[in-house]
């Protein structure tokens, strides 16, 4: 019996309606069983949320607002959701790290493009970064896996050399320019790892390979799109035979009572059923999030076309 009939027409419940809550309830949903996700909050989507905080017409996102990741999500691919009315914005410019001196360096889908900004530190740039964009879909399976024996040692080693070490280590070596160390160090700061910290260097080269091979796209309408995809694309698989499809049970205040301090996204085979030590689960530094209202028409100054705003305008 395969592991998928195994689990068909069994319960589970998912603990978090994030989107990583949400992908793992739809992936049990396809193999047959009958899933239940379980939100805390008034609504569902977790840090993909959207809402009108300022002025009219305009949406703000809660939480995450760009989403690299999202765009080349393995998962994701796997799932309709442009037929659930998921769209994505790709801005010209996936990034942008201002100078002392007034000048900015920008990261962009072309590499060379990018690495003609850097000046100096171009070659270097493009030395590190074209073997891995090349290689993109082989780097993204290997690192974004639990531990295994790599299908592809040699690139997965190449990726390390540059990943492991800090932030701090790696972009002050590898490059001689502000601009560069700058651009990488920037894009490193979304770990939230401090940047002289083992392994911080990491984020900075997926996104930035992220931003070369698949962009830095926003959702039209802003992150709750993502949520608002992933949650009518679960309940549409009640309408396939033989799988059933997922409840949304916006105030869940039971299962938080039960597993308050549980790791989003937590899955259990049945109600109550909290592995030991979950209860211990130490959540990860937090960060914050500054929403501004963005004039069309921003330009940034070494790369023409206008970057637009949320809206796409
Ligand atoms: C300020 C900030 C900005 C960010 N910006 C970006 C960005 O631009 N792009 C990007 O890709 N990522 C960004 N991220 C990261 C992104 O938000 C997370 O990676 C993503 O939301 C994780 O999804 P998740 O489903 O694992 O958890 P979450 O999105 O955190 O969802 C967890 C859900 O579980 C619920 N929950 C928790 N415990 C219980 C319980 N006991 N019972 C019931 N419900 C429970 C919570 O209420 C929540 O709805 C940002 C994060 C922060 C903090």
């Amino acid at each position: 019996m395969s592991p998928a009939s195994r689990l068909a027409g069994r319960e589970a419940f998912v603990v978090g309606s994030g989107p990583n809550g949400l992908t793992a309830a739809i992936l049990l949903a396809r193999a047959g069983m009958v899933v239940t996700v379980l939100e805390a909050q008034p609504t569902i989507g977790g840090g993909a949320r959207s809402a009108a905080l300022t002025l009219p017409g305009f949406t703000h996102d809660l939480c995450s607002a760009v989403h690299p990741l999202a765009a080349a999500s393995p998962a994701f691919a796997q799932m309709p959701l442009a037929d659930y009315g998921l769209e994505w914005i790709h801005p010209p410019v996936a990034a942008a790290h201002p100078l002392d001196d007034g000048s900015a360096v920008t990261l962009v889908r072309s590499v060379d493009a990018t690495a003609d900004g850097l000046a100096a530190d171009g070659e270097a740039y493009r030395h590190a970064v074209a073997p891995m964009v090349a290689r993109w879909p082989d780097l993204l399976s290997g690192i974004l896996a639990p531990p295994h024996l790599p299908a592809h040692p040699l690139l997965l080693a190449r990726f390390g050399v540059y990943a492991l070490p800090s932030a701090s280590f790696v972009f002050t070596r590898l490059f001689r320019t502000a601009g560069a160390r700058a651009l990488l160090g920037g894009v490193a700061a979304h770990s939230i790892l401090p940047l002289d910290a083992w392994g911080s260097a990491a984020m900075g080269w997926v996104l930035t390979l992220a931003a070369h091979a698949a962009g830095w796209p926003m959702p039209r309408g802003g992150a709750q799109q993502i949520t608002a995809a992933l949650a009518s694309y679960l309940r549409s698989l009640s309408g396939i035979p033989a799988r059933r499809a997922g409840v949304l049970r916006p105030r869940a205040a039971r299962a938080a009572a039960n597993c308050g301090g549980a790791p989003a996204g937590l899955v259990l085979p049945q109600a109550g059923a909290i592995p030991p030590g979950t209860g211990r689960f130490q959540s990860g530094l937090g960060a914050e999030c500054a929403d501004s209202l963005a004039q069309p028409g921003v330009r940034p100054r070494r790369h023409g076309p206008p970057v637009r705003n949320a809206r796409g305008d």
